[in-house]
Parts: C-alpha cells; sequence; structure tokens
C-alpha cells in the first residue's frame, strides 16, 4: 500500500482513499501572468508522477487543478501595459498549457478558473461573516485566523510563534497579522464583482478552497502543491474550511524547491529559468527524469549539467528500446515490478526507482550482447511498464538512417575527396538502391530516405 508524507502529521502515513478504488486530488495551479518557470515544472511533475501512478496501480483519480485568472500581478501586468486583466490572463493560460503539454503532464480532470467562482467565495464569505470568524475593514473582509483552534498546523507551529513572526503593515487594520483576506475593495478601474460589502475581488485562499469542496466534497484524499503553498496559502484554505465545520482534504503534499545557481545558470544556459525555453534546448522528456532522480521531497538543482546528464540517460533509454524493439514481444519481469511498486509506495521512491530502471537497460543491453533475446525482451517489456507508470515516453522510432548507409556515404565523400569519381559514383547508385536520396552539400554527402 502506499506510504506518503502527511505535511499535517509530520510523518510517513498509509495513504487511505474516501472511496475504495478512487482517488480525489486537488493541485493548487498557476496565477497566469508570466510564462510557467521551473519551480511550476517541477509540482505539475510531480503530482503528475503520483497520478499516473496512482492509474497504473488500478485507481480511478480525479485530478483537479484550477486556473487562477484574476489576482493582483495580472492586474499589476495589465496596468503596466495598459492592457486588459482577462487579456493577460487567456494569453498567459495558454502558455501554461503549451509548457504543461511540452512535459508531458496530464491534463487535469477539472481545470476550474477563479472567475467563473466567484459567486461561490461570496457565499462563504458571507458564512464565515455570519459565524463572525470574519470581519470588515476598511479595505475588505478579513478572516479572524485566532478563531481556529488549531491554526498553523501545516506550518507546524503555533498560533502564537506565528503572530510573533508575523510582519505587522504600518497601514493594517487588521485585527491581528495573521488574519488574511477573503475579500478585496477594488480601486478604481480595477476588475470587480458585487458584493455585500462593496465591488471587489476575492483572496487566492478563498478560491481554492471553495473549488476543492464544490468539485471533489468534503474529505477529499490529497491536497497538494509545492513546499512554499503549505503556509500561508493551504493553511489559511483549511481554516476556512474547518471554521465552516467542513472535514477538508485527508492528506497534505507538498513538494521540495528548484535551486537554480542564478549566475551559473545566466551564464551557460541564458533564459533557462523559463519552462518553454528549457524544453526548446533540451529534450522535453529530459525534464521529467531530471526531477524524478530526486525525491520530491528534496530540493533538486537544475544546471547544463544536470539537464545534459538527464538527456544522456534518456538516450540510453531509447536506445536499448530500439536495439531490443526488434524482439518477440516478452511479458515483463514480475520481480522486477513488483520492486518497484515497493519502491514507489515508499513515499514516491523516484531515484530508488530509477535506478532500478537503469539496471534493467544495462542487464538488458548485456542479454543483447549475448544473444540472450529472451532476456532482453523480458527486459524491454519491463523497462516499458516502469515508463508507463511514471509517464515517461520512450523514444523507440528506429533512426531512418542506418548506421551501413551513413558509413557508405561517409565512404563516398572520402572517395570525392580522393578524386575517386568513378567509386563515388558506384556508393551514390548503392545509396539510391537502398531507398536514399543523395545531395551534395557543402559539408558533404547528406541522404535522407526518399
Ligand atoms: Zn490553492
Amino acid at each position: 500500500m502506499l506510504q506518503l508524507f502527511d505535511t499535517a502529521r509530520g510523518r510517513v502515513v498509509p495513504f487511505e482513499t474516501r472511496e475504495p478504488g478512487k482517488v480525489s486530488m486537488y493541485v493548487c495551479g498557476p496565477t497566469v501572468y508570466g510564462p510557467p518557470h521551473l519551480g511550476h515544472g517541477r509540482f505539475s511533475l510531480v503530482f503528475d508522477v503520483l497520478r499516473r501512478y496512482l492509474e497504473w496501480s488500478g485507481y480511478e483519480v480525479d485530478y483537479v487543478s484550477n486556473i487562477t485568472d484574476i489576482d493582483d500581478h495580472i492586474i499589476d501586468r495589465a496596468n503596466a501595459e495598459g492592457r486588459p486583466a482577462e487579456e493577460i490572463a487567456r494569453k498567459c493560460e495558454t502558455i501554461w498549457w503549451k509548457g504543461m503539454d511540452g512535459i508531458g503532464v496530464k491534463r487535469p480532470t477539472h481545470d476550474p478558473h477563479a472567475t467563473a467562482y466567484v459567486e461561490q467565495m461570496v457565499e462563504l464569505i458571507e458564512q464565515l461573516v455570519a459565524r463572525g470568524v470574519a470581519y470588515e475593514t476598511s479595505d475588505g473582509v478579513y478572516f479572524d485566523a485566532k478563531q481556529v483552534d488549531d491554526y498553523g498546523l501545516l506550518a507546524r507551529q503555533s498560533i502564537d510563534s506565528l503572530q510573533a513572526g508575523a510582519r505587522v503593515e504600518v497601514d493594517d487594520d487588521k485585527r491581528s497579522p495573521i488574519d488574511f483576506v477573503l475579500w478585496k475593495l477594488a480601486k478604481p478601474g480595477e476588475p470587480s464583482w458585487p458584493s455585500p460589502w462593496g465591488a471587489g475581488r476575492p483572496g487566492w485562499h478563498t478560491e481554492c478552497v471553495v473549488m476543492s469542496l464544490d468539485l471533489l466534497g468534503d474529505g477529499f484524499d490529497l491536497h497538494g502543491g509545492g513546499q512554499d503553498l503549505a503556509f500561508p496559502h493551504h493553511e489559511n484554505e483549511r481554516a476556512q474550511a474547518v471554521a465552516l465545520g467542513h472535514t477538508f482534504a485527508n492528506h497534505w503534499m507538498h513538494n521540495g524547491f528548484v535551486e537554480v545557481d542564478g549566475e551559473k545558470m545566466s551564464k551557460s544556459l541564458g533564459n533557462f529559468t523559463n519552462l518553454l525555453d528549457l524544453i526548446e534546448s533540451t529534450d522535453p522528456r529530459a525534464y521529467r527524469l531530471l526531477i524524478l532522480r530526486s525525491h520530491y521531497r528534496s530540493p533538486v538543482e537544475v544546471t547544463k549539467a544536470t539537464a545534459d546528464d538527464a538527456s544522456a540517460a534518456l538516450r540510453r533509454l531509447d536506445t536499448f528500446a530500439r536495439r531490443a524493439g526488434e524482439l518477440p514481444l516478452a511479458p515483463p519481469d514480475a520481480a522486477v515490478l513488483d520492486e518497484f511498486r515497493r519502491l514507489m509506495d515508499d513515499d514516491l521512491n523516484t531515484p530508488g526507482a530509477f535506478a532500478l530502471l537503469f539496471n534493467l537497460v544495462r542487464d538488458g543491453n548485456r542479454s543483447l550482447d549475448a544473444d540472450d533475446d529472451t532476456g532482453a525482451a523480458t527486459a524491454l517489456a519491463t523497462v516499458r511498464e516502469i515508463a508507463r507508470a511514471v509517464g515517461l515516453t520512450l523514444d523507440e522510432a528506429v533512426d531512418a538512417v542506418s548506421d551501413d548507409a551513413r558509413a557508405l556515404a561517409a565512404a563516398r565523400d572520402e572517395a570525392r575527396a580522393a578524386k575517386d569519381f568513378a567509386t563515388a559514383d558506384r556508393l551514390r547508385d548503392q545509396l539510391v538502391a537502398q531507398g536514399f536520396v543523395v545531395e551534395d552539400t557543402p559539408t558533404g554527402t547528406q541522404i535522407r530516405p526518399a
């Protein structure tokens, strides 16, 4: 059975689902005001792998991930560029999906948008005000955090220590620095929606609590996101749900940071911190491999060297799949798959699972070298199964230009350089007979399938 670290309990616990065979999960999505960065890529891949592994294990997964399409950042960018906020959000959302599709992240089952849920958010805030856990100030409505007994659970800190550490804003009329905004009154020219407290927009923490409970219901299985979201974002979502008597997420999962050595990155890789640039400049599958080689709770360092290393490892996988791809199909090795499950069930030990995968590739190549077709075919079937479970596609297409044809083209270049035109013509005819188009270029003979 899958065991996962739960942020609320601070330890690894069995992952129990509300309904047998079904998983309901909510992962906080992006605020769409710029291109996705490497941190977005990491959380999306970590939860994509969890989802795929659960599906591979036979669960039906309801995966909800929201799009925050109204927020201060979007408004700031709209004001700076003199464009409507919706236009910024719409454009950035298109770019977001392009990035996610690029790294092979499966689309969520539902992708609720904040702007489609404003009425329900207003209703939730009204309930909080009616219960006396939210109050109006001159600039909006705030949540009174002290009224939730275990506030601070996901920060693993007491209310008192959170309060002592909180920054007090000069012009704040909140009752306590840990109170958070539920409704922000609009300034002139800002996008706004009507509410009993005046035109404005909802706070970010209200968005996710409303959408997760609406789409997944009370006591849904897992709530996830990057480690920076645990506090205050997730804690504030939880506090609102608890204050209204809801059972919120049963399990909290957070992934570690992406560490990018700024100077090194900018020198060697240019604008590498943008996910789209990364997938354009390397094999787009490489980021999944790079992320999975670290445990999801550990930091990951992304450098040119780690990205190149991941690309090289992928080539080893592809090469083995191509070499063994012609063999008759064999069933996967059940014992190796059991070991894979044991590793993944142990709080998603993907570094261990990848070590297992690359050992299989090494053994499979040895089997091929020893003409052990059954051994190689079994290894390939097992590799394919593990790759599928973690969402890694293998490039099994056999190169259209064979090594033999390349050797003929190289021999033809040598013959031409030696002015042996008879041999060069003979080699050309041979290539044409093998089905290639042969072209003379400044860099030598170029061939491609006819
Ligand atoms: Zn959220």
